[in-house]
């Protein structure tokens, strides 16, 4: 009887739903275990891929199945548990696995490079001391709720406004763990917007601690990817990519502001790192805490029904109290750059007397567009259905969707008038007309334009931080995490986009903000004072954003989900294609969609194909098919069907497609 034959199951770094067979190396008598990466021919090229799995037959006849060509590991730099998550999540979002593997990785790892750690400066910082803060009661529930779950799975939320000590119960909660020897995840919205949190991790663990996001170098990444591996750090501060580490022994995940879209990456692979935080968890049998201020309507439905634990932190840990709200009734006034005169004057009192005041604004450039008065003449962009954004420093028309820039012209490309005017606000017109109107007084302005480049944020942080600059005009970055002491004032110069949006999660999102922004108003001093300008006072939504009751606003908004079965009382997802060509994207869909009608049950509802709500962008022609389930199963049983009518479809070849599974944009 000969032996039977061992064929290694490898996932490639390609766009394709399968394992690939390979014989074992030739030379190498080295064992192959799950997680090893090794080199491969596929086609003409050689691919790093990391072996899954082993079997003793192969689809495919021997002779045209060829050997490993190197294995790259010792040891698998992917531990066991890490290939299992990597598995489930690729099934969840019916992914290629290949590319789910590879998506965190840094880039050596990806080149199937093996090289020499280096102690990374965090690494040799000595543990600066630290002040040992005694939790407050409700701190003290939460803190023995989570750690009282030992080695088993078990979510959290942990709602509690800005200030209400959440931090602090992190890391009492990752001190504890540290002592039982575990590692901690610790998940951020953007890591260059809450150095904070790095700070005090690190001021209480010193060199336990290392910080994990893409503005790091690849060397740097894969130091903290290896130093994980090898159990030398046992607490990582990252991005959403550090939910793919190599940690051998999790004891706890924790997501912050869990609420913050910036969790779902976007593009490519399109994942929830707080959703499938919550399956590593559950793979890693550990807890896993939610933390916001403004939890996800899909979190916090999770904690009514039960499925998680609902800690609370009802007060602001500190003496601070918070901020009142009061809404301005823009209506009937005349408005310069966006701002009332009642606005000004409260902003001029608060500067006065020495309080630091915020703009927030939601959309930067100058101008969100540029108009004839004449004809009716608008900038658009020619390669997407947008209009081009005025930016008055760079004089220059740039489209925010494909970066298309245009020179300013100086008359009318339709009529030929000679006056063209700015329509709207964003950051910048804010920022030239408050110039103008304080002369003297420093200001900062802070949204995506001015920070990326690389330190320029971080040093705008630090004068608003102590005040250098007492009034700061900013986009959301500005309302993400940041502690700044003078705050007094904050003002919400438009409220009306967020009400009116044919985005069902609009309210959700502004209401998110405003809440967030608020607590950034009267953190040290005396209560802080947030305003609202509003051409819509009467709005029913404005109500308990005022009153910052975001209990009540998602009992409203929830009940208005449930009666049109939208998520979290349904679950989506999006099937978007585009081509050169209208009809190519949307024949594809078309075929995708008929193919469906036939298999498709009561309980699951397949919309379109209709145009993306962009239908053309960067010059492509954008459709999207809808799916829509009351169940989770029936919806991934339609996708599987999908993935392989896409996979197989020669009209495929020619169009771009993607598949997002829970989609937060409908774009
Ligand atoms: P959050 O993360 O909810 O915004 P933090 O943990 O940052 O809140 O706490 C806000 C402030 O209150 C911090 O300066 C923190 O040091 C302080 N703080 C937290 N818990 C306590 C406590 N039990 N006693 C005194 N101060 C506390
Ligand atoms: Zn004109
Ligand atoms: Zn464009």
């Amino acid at each position: 009887m000969s032996t039977p034959d061992v064929i290694v199951q490898v996932a490639l770094d390609v766009p394709l739903r399968r394992l690939f067979d390979y014989l074992p190396p030739l030379d190498q008598p080295t064992p192959l275990l799950r997680g090893m990466r090794v080199k491969v021919p596929f086609g003409r090229q050689t691919l790093v891929g990391i072996i899954l799995g082993q079997k003793d037959h192969s689809e495919l006849p021997k002779d045209k199945l060829k050997p490993i060509s190197e294995v790259c590991d010792l040891e698998p730099i992917f531990p066991s548990s890490l290939c299992d998550f990597i598995e489930k999540t690729a099934q969840y979002y019916h992914h290629p696995v290949g590319e789910v593997a590879f998506s965190g990785a840094p880039l050596a790892i990806r080149l199937g490079k093996t090289k020499k750690t280096t102690n990374s400066k965090a690494l040799l910082a000595p543990p600066s001391p630290s002040i040992e803060i005694k939790a407050n009661s409700a701190q003290q529930k939460a803190i023995e709720a989570i750690l009282e779950t030992q080695s088993t799975f078990a979510p959290f939320l942990l709602e509690g406004i800005t200030g209400s000590g959440k931090t602090e119960v992190y890391l009492q909660v990752v001190d504890a763990l540290l002592k039982r020897d575990q590692q901690a995840l610790i998940l951020v919205p953007e890591i260059s917007l809450t150095p904070q949190t790095y700070e005090r991790f690190n001021a209480r663990f010193g060199a336990k601690v290392a910080l994990f996001h893409s503005r790091m170098t690849p060397k740097e990444r894969y130091d903290v990817w290896m130093q994980i591996r090898h159990q030398q750090v046992s607490v990582v501060i990252g991005t959403r990519s550090a939910i793919f580490l190599p940690f051998m022994q999790l004891g706890i995940i924790i997501i912050d502001e869990e609420h913050d879209p910036s969790f779902k990456q976007q593009e490519g692979f399109r994942y929830s790192a707080r959703d499938i935080g919550v399956l590593r968890a559950k793979m890693a049998s550990c807890p896993i805490v939610l933390g916001s201020a403004t939890p996800s309507f899909e979190t916090l439905v999770n904690a009514q029904t039960g499925k998680y634990q609902h800690l609370t932190l009802p007060m602001r840990a500190t003496s601070a109290s918070l901020p009142k709200v009061t809404m301005l009734d823009v209506r009937h006034n005349k408005l310069e750059a966006g701002l009332s005169s009642a606005l000004l004057s409260r902003i001029e009192k608060s500067l006065q007397q020495n309080q630091q005041v915020l703009l927030f604004i939601n959309r930067r450039g100058f101008a969100p567009s540029f108009m004839c008065y004449d004809c009716g003449w608008l900038a658009k962009c020619t390669r997407c259905d947008a209009r081009l954004t005025y930016h008055h420093k760079k004089q220059l028309l740039i489209c925010h969707h494909c970066l298309q820039q245009r020179k300013m012209m100086t008359s009318c490309p339709d009529c030929e008038h000679k006056e063209l005017h700015p329509v709207g606000q964003g950051t910048e017109k804010l920022e030239s007309f408050l110039k103008e109107y304080f002369p003297t007084l420093n200001i900062a302005r802070i949204d995506s334009d001015v920070t990326s480049k690389k330190g320029e944020l971080e040093s705008l942080l630090q004068k608003a931080q102590n005040n250098e600059a007492p009034l700061l005009i900013g986009t959301q970055i500005l309302a993400k995490g940041h502690h700044f002491p003078h705050l007094g004032l904050v003002a919400i110069v438009d409220a009306d986009g967020g009400l009116f949006s044919v985005d069902f999660r609009s309210v959700e999102r502004m209401a998110q903000l405003i809440i967030q922004v608020a607590g950034r108003a009267g953190r040290v001093h005396e209560a802080g004072e947030v305003i609202i300008q509003t051409f819509h006072p009467e709005h029913p939504l404005l109500q308990p954003i005022l009153h910052q009751d975001y209990a009540k606003l998602s009992q409203i908004l929830l009940q208005e989900r449930k009666a049109s079965l939208l998520p979290p009382f349904s679950h989506l997802a999006l099937i978007r294609a585009q081509g050169p060509k209208p009809e190519l994207a949307q024949d594809l869909l078309s075929q995708v969609q008929a193919t469906l009608a036939q298999v498709q049950k009561g309980e699951v509802s397949i919309l379109g194909p209709v145009p993306a709500p962009m239908a053309k962008r960067q010059g492509q022609f954008r459709y999207q098919l809808l799916i829509q389930a009351s169940e989770r199963k029936a919806l991934h049983q339609i996708l599987s069907y999908s993935t392989v009518i896409l996979e197989n479809s020669k009209l495929a070849k020619k169009v771009r497609w993607s598949l997002d599974v829970d989609p937060i944009e409908m774009f």
